[in-house]
């Protein structure tokens, strides 16, 4: 169970049949397993329950969802502008999924403003953005996609969820807990992986297409990072790797290639606290990662204009790589007793 109101599915439901034909179902750039299996899952969904609808990508991903091919009705943005905002402004109704941050929606954000669709907000980021009377927000489940299984439930819509889509799900849930590594504490989510198995989603499917289809350069890069770049302040309890351009072209960097990397200095023995430093064409991406109290979230909301999760987030810095890494290291000492504190240290 998540905190998703039968009495607004239930009002969503009877202004749905009356109103509503073409469905919009957005989500955030550079898409994750959760928001392509969330997004993906939903679409089936709806298409099965006779709405006219589609999944509007902002970018590309890697084929990280199994089946893909078998989707209809999804669109990447930056690839087909026209037609997919076309999509958006004709939409009756607006799903947004798995993003708290406008701006990670890149260029659809001015569609977003003043919308003649409705909007749906279904996600587990803290403060969500957008006010709606349809707004499905719960931080406390496992990824966007277990809320849509739920959302789904309440709507009377399980009927429609066939093997596909439940596959979809699972690849979100899957995805966000890192293989129900982190955030898979509640019973309830075991339940619902139970149901979509049942509904035909293969587990073993998904994990070869989430965490098996890398290429040899991205696995030497991962290498590379850990032994070459790999910077360890166990004062602190924290670990950091940055990249830089030249770093990431040697590898023939693409956007999610290196997805995974910032969770590594994690397992070191001490470390709660790790950061990525990426120097991408217009900025520095920085992902953080924590384990047990430190919230990475408030941490880059304070210094690095992002936000997120508890655990996990992002943020960006528009100083030069060196400098962004130098800032980082600064602030350390200002949170030196926040991080001992889960390992039991003394500050
Ligand atoms: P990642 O490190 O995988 O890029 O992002 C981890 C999580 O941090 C994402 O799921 C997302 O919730 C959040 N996140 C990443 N970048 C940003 C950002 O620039 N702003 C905000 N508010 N959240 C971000
Ligand atoms: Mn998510």
């Amino acid at each position: 169970m998540t905190n998703i109101d039968n009495k607004i599915c239930h009002s969503l439901l009877t202004w749905m049949k009356e109103n509503v034909k073409k469905v919009v179902i957005l989500t955030h750039a550079n898409p994750d397993g959760d928001a392509l299996g969330s997004s993906l899952g939903l679409n089936c969904v709806l298409q099965n329950a006779g709405f006219s609808s589609v999944v509007v990508f902002p970018t590309d991903f890697p084929p990280i969802v199994p089946d893909l091919n078998n989707h209809h009705n999804w669109i990447i943005y930056e690839q087909h502008e026209k037609k997919a905002s076309q999509y958006i402004i004709e939409a009756d109704l607006l799903f947004i999924l798995d993003f708290n941050d406008i701006k990670r929606v890149g260029k659809i954000k001015k569609y977003l403003e003043n919308p003649k669709g409705k909007i749906v907000l279904i996600d587990h980021h803290p403060q969500p953005l957008i006010e709606t009377p349809f707004l499905f927000s719960d931080t406390s489940v496992s990824s966007t996609a277990e809320l849509v299984y739920d959302f789904v439930l309440k709507m009377g819509w399980s009927h429609y969820l066939d093997a596909l889509g439940a596959g979809s799900l699972l690849t979100g849930i899957i995805a966000d807990t890192a293989s129900f590594n982190h955030n898979a504490r509640r019973p309830e989510l075991y339940r619902a992986v139970a149901d979509l198995i049942e509904m035909g989603a293969d587990p073993d499917k998904i994990h070869e297409a989430l965490f098996n289809t890398i290429s040899e350069e991205r696995l030497r890069m991962l290498g590379y990072s850990l032994s070459e770049k790999m910077e360890v302040f166990q004062e602190y309890h924290t670990a950091i790797i940055a990249l830089s351009r030249d770093e990431l072209r040697k590898y023939n960097f693409k956007m999610g290639d290196t997805e995974g990397f910032v969770n590594y200095p994690l397992s070191i023995k001490g470390i709660v606290f790790s950061a990525l430093f990426l120097e991408t064409e217009e900025k520095i991406k920085i992902s953080l990662r924590s384990k047990g109290h430190f919230a990475v979230n408030q941490f880059s909301a304070s210094h690095f204009n992002g936000g997120g999760h508890h655990n996990a987030a992002g943020g960006e810095s528009r100083l030069s790589l060196s400098e962004a890494v130098k800032q980082f290291i600064n602030l350390l000492p200002k949170y030196a007793k926040e991080l001992a504190c889960h390992t039991g240290d003394e500050a």
